[in-house]
C-alpha cells in the first residue's frame, strides 16, 4: 500500500546548478497493485492509442458516492512554469520521482506530442531557466515531451497543479461516465467518485471532456488521446440521438453564458455564439434550463450540481433568498454525492445555506 514513489530528500537540496537526470533514478522498483475495489482486465473500449488496453473494474459492487480512488497524483507542479528557475525544476524532479512504468506511462499516453521541433523547444527553455545540461539530443527530446504533456493536462488537475496518478490513469473515457474525478485544491489529493451504483464486474469510466459537449466537440477533444469514443451516447441508437439533442442545447447555453462572464478566453468558443445575444440578467434563466436539462442524464450529475451551485449563489446575490434557498438546497445532494461533503464547493453551499433565512419570503 506504499503510494509513495520515493524520497526527493536529496533532491531539495540540490542547487540550482545541478543537472537533472531522470535516467538516475532507481529502476527496480515495483508497482503496487491498485486498489482492492478495482481489477486491472482488457477494456473493450480501448482498441488503439494508449498502447494498454487495460480498464479499471469494479471488483465489488460500488454504491454511488463511493469514493472509489483517493490517491495523491505522483507528478504535481506549479504551473506558473516560468516565472522563476524553480517551477521548471519541479516538474522534472516530479518525473524524476515518479516509478519507471509511471514514467513510461506518463510519456507514452500522449504520442501526440511528436512535433520535435517543440519538444526541442520546451527542452531549450527549460535548460535556460533550471540552468541545467542536457548532452544528448535524447534527453532533450525526453524533458520537452515531460514538459509537453505537463501542458496538456495541467488543467484537468485543479487551477495551478498538475497530476498523474497510480490509479487514476487506468481509468478509460467514456461520454457516459459513471463515474467523476475531482482534484481536491484543499489536500492536493485526485478523488474519483462513483456517480451512480456500479455492479461489480462494469468498467470504471471517467470522461475526459465536458460532459455536456455535444458529439463533434468531444471527438475534437478526445483526438489528442488518440482513440474514438464508442460509447452509447458515440453511437448509432436512439439514446445518443436525444442525448445530443441535449448536449447541443446545453453547450450553446454554456458557451452564451461563458461569452457573457468573459469577454474572451473561453473554452466553449468554437461553438456558435448565437446572435439572440442574450444578456447577463439572462443567466439564471439560463442555468435555470441547463439544470433541467440534464435532468435526463444521469451521467451530467456532476455539472448539474454545479450549475444549481452556481445558479443558487447568483440568486443569493441577487438576494433573491428564496431561490437561493431552493437551488443550493437541490445543489447539495448531487455536491455532497460527487464531490464529497468535505469539497470546498460543498463546503460552501452549506456556508450559503446556513446563512439564508429559514422561513420563506422574496418569491
Ligand atoms: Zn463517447
Amino acid at each position: 500500500m506504499s503510494g509513495n514513489p520515493g524520497s526527493s530528500k536529496d533532491r531539495g537540496r540540490e542547487s540550482s546548478q545541478a543537472t537533472s537526470r531522470p535516467e538516475s533514478i532507481p529502476s527496480s522498483r515495483q508497482t503496487t497493485p491498485p486498489t482492492p475495489m478495482l481489477t486491472l482486465a482488457v477494456s473493450p473500449l480501448v482498441t488503439a492509442g494508449n498502447g494498454q488496453g487495460l480498464g479499471a473494474f469494479a471488483s465489488q459492487r460500488i454504491k454511488a458516492g463511493e469514493v472509489i480512488i483517493e490517491e495523491k497524483p505522483l507528478l504535481t507542479a506549479d504551473v506558473t512554469l516560468w516565472s522563476d528557475d524553480t517551477s521548471p525544476r519541479s516538474i522534472v524532479d516530479a518525473f524524476a520521482d515518479m516509478w519507471p512504468d509511471r514514467q513510461e506511462y506518463y510519456l507514452n499516453r500522449y504520442t501526440y506530442v511528436a512535433d520535435e521541433r517543440k519538444l526541442l523547444d520546451y527542452a531549450t527553455a527549460y535548460t535556460a531557466a533550471a540552468n541545467v545540461e542536457l548532452p544528448t539530443k535524447q534527453e532533450k527530446l525526453k524533458i520537452g515531451k515531460v514538459f509537453a504533456i505537463f501542458y496538456n493536462t495541467a488543467a484537468s488537475f485543479g487551477n495551478f497543479d498538475s497530476g498523474f496518478g497510480k490509479d487514476l490513469p487506468r481509468l478509460n473515457h467514456s461520454c457516459v461516465p459513471n463515474a467523476a474525478h475531482i482534484f481536491d485544491e484543499t489536500r492536493k489529493r485526485s478523488v474519483v467518485r462513483a456517480i451512480r451504483d456500479i455492479p461489480a464486474g462494469q468498467e470504471i469510466l471517467l470522461s475526459y471532456v465536458p460532459e455536456i459537449a455535444p458529439k463533434n466537440v468531444r471527438a475534437l477533444k478526445l483526438e489528442p488521446y488518440g482513440f474514438t469514443c464508442t460509447c452509447l451516447a458515440c453511437g448509432e441508437n436512439d439514446y445518443a440521438n436525444r442525448t445530443e439533442a441535449r448536449r447541443k442545447e446545453l453547450w450553446k447555453l454554456q458557451s452564451q453564458i461563458d461569452t457573457l462572464e468573459f469577454s474572451e478566453g473561453s473554452e466553449h468558443e468554437e461553438a456558435v455564439v448565437d446572435t439572440e445575444a442574450p444578456s447577463l440578467e439572462d443567466i439564471p434563466d439560463m442555468l435555470a434550463l441547463m439544470v433541467k436539462l440534464m435532468k435526463g442524464e444521469p451521467a451530467m450529475q456532476v455539472a448539474r450540481g454545479e450549475t444549481a451551485y452556481k445558479l443558487g449563489k447568483q440568486c443569493s446575490q441577487m438576494q433573491e433568498l428564496a431561490l437561493a434557498k431552493k437551488w443550493l438546497e437541490f445543489a447539495l445532494p448531487l455536491l455532497t454525492l460527487c464531490r464529497g461533503e468535505n469539497d470546498s464547493l460543498t463546503k460552501d453551499c452549506v456556508r450559503m445555506l446556513g446563512k439564508l433565512p429559514a422561513s420563506r419570503h422574496g418569491l
